[in-house]
């Protein structure tokens, strides 16, 4: 049957796929509304282990994860997606809640791509998943490269600044820069997931690969010397900004 409500829309089966996992039955009916109305198949779960089940049988294009649930906590949720299956690529964004700071960290360094904190605008709710929407899908060799693991990948160019995974080499406005492995992956990442903020620990993690002899400082000395190397003022950085309080992240579009 296809009334006028189904006539020229997308049918359920190409819209992008969204699991809302939070137990409070008004925000989590707030985000799928509004996601709805941004032409995504919203889906609804208020119990982590119920969530987790599903995650582990389907496959989505967005998970939208409160920190707070009951069965599995949704940092622990985050994790097992992470760790394989289906979905461990997904993008995944947290509902921390308001004033716990650690919250953020956490879930960064669970896996989560982004986070927002509780009351949140819906506004800032469409624009975070949007920017999470639009950004490639991380592919295998670009998760390989993160991970440290020698690897060849597709080239990203970004706000004039060209990195080729395949060669290692860096050219910002056609002019090659010669950096470290260590500010390589630093850039790479960042640059690859520009306008997300990570931590001082979810960097340590990434680029040092849990090498018990550096501390948070010596990410803050990499990102100095890495702007040193691609910025033309490191003192007022275009590309490598500070979060204060939280991190660092490459500049957005
Ligand atoms: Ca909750």
């Amino acid at each position: 049957m296809t009334g006028p409500w189904t006539k020229g829309e997308k049918t359920v089966t190409d819209a992008l796929r969204v699991l809302v996992v939070e137990d409070e039955p008004n925000i989590r009916e707030l985000v799928c509304l509004h996601l709805g109305l941004e032409g995504y198949a919203c889906e609804g779960a208020g119990d982590g282990q119920a969530a987790l089940a599903r995650t582990e049988r389907e496959r989505f294009d967005l998970l939208v994860l409160d920190v707070m649930l009951p069965g599995l906590d949704g940092v622990s949720l985050c994790r097992a997606v992470r760790r394989g299956g289906v979905n461990r690529d997904v993008p995944i964004l947290m509902l921390t809640a308001r004033d716990q700071e650690s919250d953020k960290v956490i879930g960064l360094e669970s896996g989560a791509d982004d986070y927002l904190t509780k009351p949140f605008g819906v506004r800032e709710l469409v624009a975070r998943t949007r920017a999470l929407l639009r950004r490639p899908r991380q592919t295998a060799a670009a998760a390989a490269v993160d991970r440290g693991d020698d690897a060849s990948g597709p080239p990203v160019r970004i706000h004039g600044i060209d990195i080729d995974m395949a060669r290692r080499r860096v050219r910002i406005e056609g002019r090659e820069v010669e950096l470290t492995d260590q500010e390589f992956r630093l850039l790479h990442l960042l640059a690859t997931h520009a306008g997300i903020v990570f931590s001082r620990e979810a960097l340590l993690t990434r680029i040092w690969r849990g090498d018990t002899y550096v501390t948070v400082r010596s990410v803050d000395t990499l990102v100095k010397r890495l702007r040193r190397r691609i910025e033309a003022d490191p003192a007022n950085p275009r590309f490598l900004l500070t979060v204060w309080g939280v991190g660092y992240k490459f500049a957005d579009v």
